[in-house]
């Protein structure tokens, strides 16, 4: 994990931190060292920093209050930036919109094919049973029709035996 330098509440500008050696809190105070230069420290390094100062015979030093609050106005570079960030983002919100309309309009069709193919497969499945019912019923017809075709020939062997030979058949 890497440490994120603290940034003042919403803004990216990172805050000035205690320049003190061992001391990670944020600067409150800003000032310049009578040579020239430049330091920041946090409320408890205040003191230290005065005394230094006057150990080295410079005297005081005019420490400034950094608010926390500041957030310098934007660059006219970071607004062109701002501007196309928020055109890029824009344009990605737009490309989503398109790309979850698509979708959302192949989801319905595709449900209402597969509603069409539900359908016509019942309808199927019916017609089959139907066949099935009609293919039954014409083997029992079949099945009657045959011992009914193998009685009428017993009883014509039956009667014929029973018919005088007939002397011009021979
Ligand atoms: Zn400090």
């Amino acid at each position: 994990m890497t440490m994120q330098a603290p940034t003042l509440q919403n803004s990216k500008t990172p805050a000035t931190m205690c320049t003190e050696n061992g001391c990670s809190s944020v600067a409150a105070f800003s000032y310049v060292w009578p040579w020239g230069a430049p330091g920041a420290c946090c409320q408890a390094h205040r003191l230290h920093v005065q005394q230094r100062s006057t150990n080295l015979d410079r005297g005081p030093i005019n420490f400034v209050a950094i608010d926390p609050h500041y957030v310098p106005p934007i660059t006219r570079d970071e607004r062109t930036q701002l501007i196309a960030a928020k055109m890029s983002v824009e344009q990605d919100l737009a490309d989503v919109k398109a790309r979850s309309a698509e979708l959302y309009a192949h989801h319905t069709k595709s449900t209402a094919e597969a509603r069409r193919l539900a359908t016509l497969n019942a309808e199927l499945v019916s017609q089959v049973g139907d066949l099935k019912a009609t293919c039954d019923r014409l083997v029992s017809e079949r099945d009657a029709a045959r011992a009914d075709t193998a009685t009428a020939q017993l009883e014509l062997e039956r009667v014929k035996a029973m018919l005088p030979v007939d002397p011009q058949a021979k």
